[in-house]
């Protein structure tokens, strides 16, 4: 609540007491008897007031409760999930009915989009977010699900080079495209550093700011120094062929960030030993305690 909400309410308490003094003075003992109920009574006034406002202000945000069922689900499918001690894991669930209560998703040619699907992306945001305090994934609004590959124009083809797309402005600016099949194949093999699910919404996360160009939400002047020139170097061993990070990392400053940030995610044990200034930066990133604030 700002402050000058408060200001009529001051005013009258100072005037109340001011006047008591004034009125003793004046041997008016039942008077001043009254304007101290008077005060009293405002105060309780100003608490209540203060109280229903600021409930308005911070409503308890949805979120869809999860079945048992789902939470065995995601312990047999999401190993990043399966990873995390019992308290996270609740913060986990929790992260993904808030996800599913906000984001629509929609399975193109199914009458209903299938709950596996809606788990699967929804795991894939909140690990991509996870460790920061940001939670409405660069204003994304709805997740189509295609039942296989696409092209560039977003038509169907199951032999079409893409399999997932965040867009940047445009009609389209709140909405993510995932290829079923490769979004369930992320999972599937969780050793070889791809996600697509993830992949997507790192770029998201790196959209948060503004642009998709590789330095993500919540980086400080000097963060973003390191970061520029770490990438930078990381990029060029790419493209060396002198490196464990996939190749397409290499191809533009933002497929790196969304790349090594998937990496990462799934095999941080590998990035810390293979490449342990990027593991350290993104390590220090994603659990900044100052991002919690
Ligand atoms: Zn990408």
């Amino acid at each position: 609540m700002k402050n000058k909400q408060f200001l009529p309410w001051i005013i009258l308490f100072l005037t109340l007491l001011g006047s008591i003094p004034i009125i003793l003075h004046n041997k008016g003992y039942t008077s001043a008897r009254i304007i101290g109920v008077l005060v009293v009574v405002s105060a309780i006034a100003a608490l209540w007031f203060w109280r229903v406002n600021t409930r308005k202000k911070s409503p308890r945000k949805e979120r869809v409760r999860l079945s048992v069922n789902d939470k065995h689900w995601l312990k047999e499918k999401i190993s990043f999930y399966k990873r995390l001690k019992k308290s996270d894991q609740i913060i986990f669930e929790d992260r993904v009915g808030i996800f599913l209560a906000d984001v629509i998703i929609t399975e193109i040619g199914k009458e209903q989009t299938e709950k596996t699907t809606a788990l699967y992306v929804a795991s894939s945001a909140v690990i991509a977010f996870w460790g920061l305090p940001y939670f409405n994934y660069g204003n994304l609004r709805e997740v189509l699900v295609y039942p296989s590959n696409f092209d560039m124009d977003n038509t169907l083809n199951k032999h079409g080079v893409v399999n997932g797309k965040v867009h940047h402005g445009g009609l389209m600016n709140n909405t993510m495209i995932l290829s079923l099949p490769a979004l369930v194949k992320g999972f599937q093999i969780d050793n070889d550093k791809k996600n697509v699910g993830i992949h997507e919404f790192a770029h998201l996360l790196d959209k948060s700011n503004g642009s998709i160009d590789g330095v993500p939400e919540y980086l400080g002047e000097e963060d973003k120094k390191i970061w520029t020139q770490l990438m930078k170097d990381a990029m060029d061993k790419i493209n060396n062929d002198d490196s464990t990070i996939p190749a397409y990392g290499g191809t533009s400053e933002a497929e790196f960030f969304a790349v090594v940030t998937t990496y990462y995610k799934e095999c941080p044990h590998l990035l810390k030993v293979k490449h342990r200034p990027l593991f350290e930066f993104l390590e220090a990133y994603f659990n900044d305690e100052k991002n919690k604030q």
